[in-house]
């Protein structure tokens, strides 16, 4: 959608060709209100201009009409294009967000604009505040059969590959080495993880986890439900509403989640540079209702 966005640049060099040298917001509502007169949405208004930040708003879009009860800004492609437009016309990198939308049941769907460094960790940052969703920075390039995720190639799999997996391990090794493999393999991969967004630049332990589990969890492997830290006995307690082995192994009577404990160890081992030890106490494949680990550290 961005790349949508920047095709506006015709538009903007015709009209300069004109005569007319419009501000890159009088570009961007010009853009909007040719779009509306094609049936598309609804035209935009002018809140705040300035160099650095741009702020528009419009009762509605054609997206959030359409996913009018998702409770949640929506308005993606519109952030895209937007973007993309202001970024053509300017020269300059713009980060847009949709701090309102109609969708959630605001008046408005409000675009924020801001002319920033282009940067990884920025969007990364509003992925962990909750204000933006991974999939808005997803390019997909089906035909080409690729993926990226903010700039960085990624997979998709199919969640039964746990079972999949797990089961020929132990076939393999037997029951409780395999668990131990992917408890090991799965905390190599969390730790490397953290060394990965180290490289973008982030270096705040705290934000590193946050960064980690807000990742994963909008990836579908689970969902946080709490955190705890017990001081007497040094003792953290992640509790997961679902993790991608409890809902792909089902009810099996025993804990399956030795991936995602592996998983949690490696990204507080690699956030905070200390060495832990995750044990899984509770399982929603045992019939607990949660799955919850408890992090120790390890001497
Ligand atoms: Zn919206
Ligand atoms: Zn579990």
């Amino acid at each position: 959608y961005r790349s949508v966005g920047a095709g506006a640049i015709g538009l903007h060099n015709f009209l300069k060709k004109l005569g007319m040298d419009l501000k890159p917001e009088e570009f961007l509502l010009l853009v909007f209100s040719l779009q509306h007169q094609q049936g598309w949405g609804a035209p935009f208004e002018l809140v705040e201009a300035g160099d650095k930040r741009i702020v528009i708003r419009t009762p509605q879009t054609f997206e959030s009409v359409v996913l009018k009860d998702w409770d949640m800004p929506v308005c993606g492609i519109h952030q895209g294009w937007i973007e993309g437009i202001l970024t053509a016309v300017t020269g300059k990198s713009w980060y847009c967000l949709e701090k309102t939308c109609h969708a959630k049941g605001d008046p408005y769907c409000e675009f924020v604009c801001d002319q920033v460094m282009p940067s990884w960790k920025f969007k990364a940052e509003a992925v962990v505040r909750g204000e933006s969703a991974i999939t808005e920075f997803i390019e997909h390039k089906p035909l080409e059969g690729k993926i990226s995720l903010i700039d960085e190639p990624v997979v998709m799999m199919p969640r039964f590959i746990f079972t999949s997996m797990t089961q020929s391990l132990k076939r393999t090794m037997g029951e409780a080495p395999a668990g131990g493999v992917n408890y090991r393999a799965y905390m190599d991969m969390g730790k490397e993880n953290v060394e990965h967004y180290k490289k973008m630049g982030i270096t705040d332990p705290r934000t590193l986890s946050d960064m980690a589990f807000a990742f994963y969890s909008q990836m579908g492997w689970f969902h946080l439900v709490s955190e705890a830290w017990d001081e007497t006995t040094k003792t953290k307690t992640i509790t997961l509403s679902h993790t991608v082995e409890s809902e792909s192994f089902g009810i099996t009577g025993k804990n399956t989640c030795f991936c995602t404990a592996g998983l949690l160890a490696g990204i507080i081992e690699g956030s905070f540079g200390i060495r832990v030890q995750a044990r899984e106490v509770a399982c929603k494949s045992r019939g607990d209702e949660h799955c919850v680990f408890t992090i120790t550290n390890k001497p």
